[in-house]
């Protein structure tokens, strides 16, 4: 059962109150140095020769968020994206990837505030929502897809596992037994807003369970639902690019085309074997799909060691990256590159970006 321990729940309070403190302190501190100018100059300086390397995963308006289960932690709405493109446009220096590996691999310095925008995943959004603005305002950007994504029923287990329990939440009495043996029984009598955050809670508790044992609950959850509302889409907004699209959009002259491994498995946690395998599998297969041979690569996860990073320049890739905060420079190893995530309550304003840029955010 969800419970709430009295004790825990007054630590949680305290917590809660010391986190808004310092969010709040954060805020001030941001807003202050941001009109003072102090942060604009701090963060070209901290710039100056040197490339920065930002990080979406999707691109999805508002309205649609309410039937995606993605973390918050990956999303941005159009408008907050477009006015990430104008900053860029109008304080940064836009690279392509193939520029940008150039100057990596001869070991050319960065013009300052050099800016490269990535896109992990493949989300379909990217194509509906991104591909536009990124046109518009003429940034390149380069997309970095899992080859066993596209196309596929194939997301994140614990989005699919968030949106199923849901829909088991909103069609109660097709797969209560469900709930009953995750002993979750109290969310199916709970309001909306309560049943969304405990199901974020029981799927978040799954994570310790074995693959074996999330697998039986998604197909358990699938069946009883398809049996009960066949009409029923079960993928709601989470869902990746086919291979046509992603054959558009290597097209496009805007987006280049990238590896993020075959599975999406975190590369650490598989052997180095099968880690060369994913490498050199994904390529060929973007190669055979596309017609274009991948120089860059996106760590699944963000998860590498030296072992790995030695695999990655085995299979001939020319360049890296690692969800590690920071800036690119010449000097930096090719095969170990640092990045800045975006998404929307980070950055929804130019203060907060330039903040996020900074690392104050
Ligand atoms: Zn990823």
């Amino acid at each position: 059962m969800i419970e709430r321990n009295a004790t825990s729940s007054g630590f949680g309070g305290l917590r809660r109150n010391l986190a808004r403190a310092k969010r709040l302190f954060q805020l001030i501190a941001i807003a202050v140095s941001y009109y003072t100018g102090v942060l604009w100059a701090y963060t070209w300086l901290a710039l100056r020769g040197k490339a920065v390397v930002l990080t979406y995963h999707r691109v999805l308006p508002s309205e649609l968020q309410r039937n995606s289960f993605s973390s918050n932690a990956i999303v941005v709405t159009p408008e907050t994206f477009e006015l990430h493109l104008r900053f860029i446009r109008r304080f940064l220096r836009p690279i392509t990837p193939a520029e940008f590996t150039r100057k990596i691999s001869s070991g050319e310095p960065f013009e300052s505030r050099t800016c490269l925008v990535t896109f992990d995943d493949a989300w379909y959004d990217n194509m509906e929502y991104a591909l536009p603005l990124l046109k518009k305002y003429g940034v390149p950007a380069v997309l970095f897809v899992p080859t066993d994504f596209p196309g596929g029923e194939r997301y994140f287990w614990y989005d699919r596992l968030n949106r199923l329990l849901f829909y088991a939440w909103q069609h109660r009495g097709m797969a209560d037994e469900v709930f009953d043996r995750l002993g979750a029984r109290n969310v199916l009598s709970m309001d909306e807003r309560g049943a969304r955050a405990a199901i974020r809670s029981v799927v978040s508790n799954l994570r310790h369970s074995s693959e074996a044992a999330v697998d039986q609950t998604i197909n358990e959850l699938q069946a009883a639902l398809k049996r009960a509302r066949p009409e029923l889409c079960l993928q709601g907004e989470d869902y990746f690019l086919t291979w046509s699209q992603l054959a558009t959009l290597s097209k496009s002259e805007v987006f280049y085309i990238g590896s993020h491994a075959v599975t999406h498995t975190p590369m650490t946690e598989i052997d180095l074997d099968t880690v060369s395998e994913e490498l050199v599998r994904s390529k060929l297969e973007i190669q055979q799909r596309l017609g274009l041979e991948p120089a860059l690569f996106a760590y699944p996860n963000g998860n590498v060691n030296a072992h790995i990073a030695d695999r990655v320049r085995d299979a001939g890739y020319a360049v890296a990256f690692t969800t590690e905060v920071g800036f690119v420079s010449e000097r930096c190893s090719p095969w170990q590159l640092k990045r800045i995530n975006m998404f929307e309550y980070a950055a929804s304003s130019r203060r907060n970006l330039l903040a996020r840029i900074a690392g104050l955010n």
